[in-house]
């Protein structure tokens, strides 16, 4: 496959997963089942009640929002520049900031966040008493994995860096690292195997343990996605993302079962459909959802001038 199909179908994949998870985002796995009897097949099921009706079908929300900073910086920099990358979050959050976690707010609002993010995000993550560890930056790690992806200690070293400025926690730079990994693995077309992502993720926090194991078992309802005091949690989503990669047949089904489970879905099937479409490549994706996708012409410019740059290097 070529490396542009898989690029786009990591940048896509993401997109997607994101626009249409929000059909279920903070619902249980009833609640979905009971607002959506024939399950979610297109951005016009999305309902619209008080939550989701704040972004038009077939529009992405904050996860797509803030991997795009990062992309954005990228493309302009052509390097990774932590404090450039913490300044375009400032400006989405000041501009859009719609479906930020609490964490990502707290940190984002503080005035001085731009000059010294990772003082600020450390300040937070200590005084949650070393216990927050959301999914916020793991939401927006795939382009980690495609920048620099010929080189592992760069990706690592890159993906470390655009998550510990949000999300200190070991857990959560372990979750990113560990979907980094896998994208440039499939950019490299190496194969990925489970004892080299438990190595992996042993090296950041023993927590990552289990659920790295529970991406590589089949039954979904292990997952429990829909638990409301874990739901957000970096390790849980990082399971759904793994569990999709490992046992996701075809795009669109994979995408639907998550939906189904509940839980925070959007990131769920965010992160699902980066390493779904890194998987299966851009032709792969269903086309209604990716010609349904708002801002389509945007990603399609972006992903293009990505991958002109990756190509020239
Ligand atoms: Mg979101």
């Amino acid at each position: 496959m070529q490396l542009n199909d898989k690029i786009f179908g990591i940048l896509f994949g993401q997109a997607i997963g994101d626009a249409l998870g929000l059909a279920a985002e903070g619902m249980s796995r009833e609640q979905v089942a009971a607002t959506y009897p024939n399950g979610v097949n297109g951005y016009s099921d999305i309902v619209q009640d008080d939550f989701r009706r704040r972004w038009r079908q077939g529009e992405w929300t904050d996860d797509t929002s803030q991997m795009l900073c990062i992309l954005d910086s990228l493309l302009e920099n052509r390097q990774v520049v932590p404090n450039d990358i913490a300044e375009r979050f400032v400006q989405w959050f000041r501009r859009d900031g719609r479906g930020i976690g609490r964490h990502t707010y707290d940190i984002l609002r503080m005035p001085q966040y731009a000059q010294q993010p990772y003082e600020i995000s450390e300040f937070f993550w200590k005084f949650s008493r070393c216990r927050s560890a959301a999914n916020g930056a793991l939401m927006r790690t795939c382009i980690t994995g495609i920048w620099d992806y010929p080189n592992e200690a760069a990706v690592y070293a890159n993906t470390e860096r655009i998550c510990r400025l949000t999300h200190f926690d070991p857990r959560c730079v372990g979750s990113c690292v560990i979907v980094a990994h896998i994208i440039r693995c499939e950019l490299n077309g190496v194969p990925v195997s489970e004892s080299d992502l438990l190595a992996l993720g042993a090296k950041y926090a023993p927590e990552i343990e289990e659920f790295v194991q529970l991406g590589f078992q089949p039954d979904i309802a292990k997952l429990c996605l829909d638990n409301p005091d874990t739901r957000g949690y970096t390790l849980r989503t990082l399971s759904a993302g793994l569990w999709a990669y490992n046992f996701g047949t075809d795009f669109r089904s994979a995408i639907r079962t998550l939906i189904a489970a509940g839980g925070d879905t959007d990131t769920n099937c965010a992160v699902a459909g980066a390493l779904l479409g890194a998987r299966m490549g851009y032709a792969a994706l269903p086309e209604d959802w990716v010609q349904g996708l708002l801002q389509c012409g945007e990603l399609t410019e972006k992903a293009r001038r990505l991958v002109e740059i990756i190509v020239m290097r």
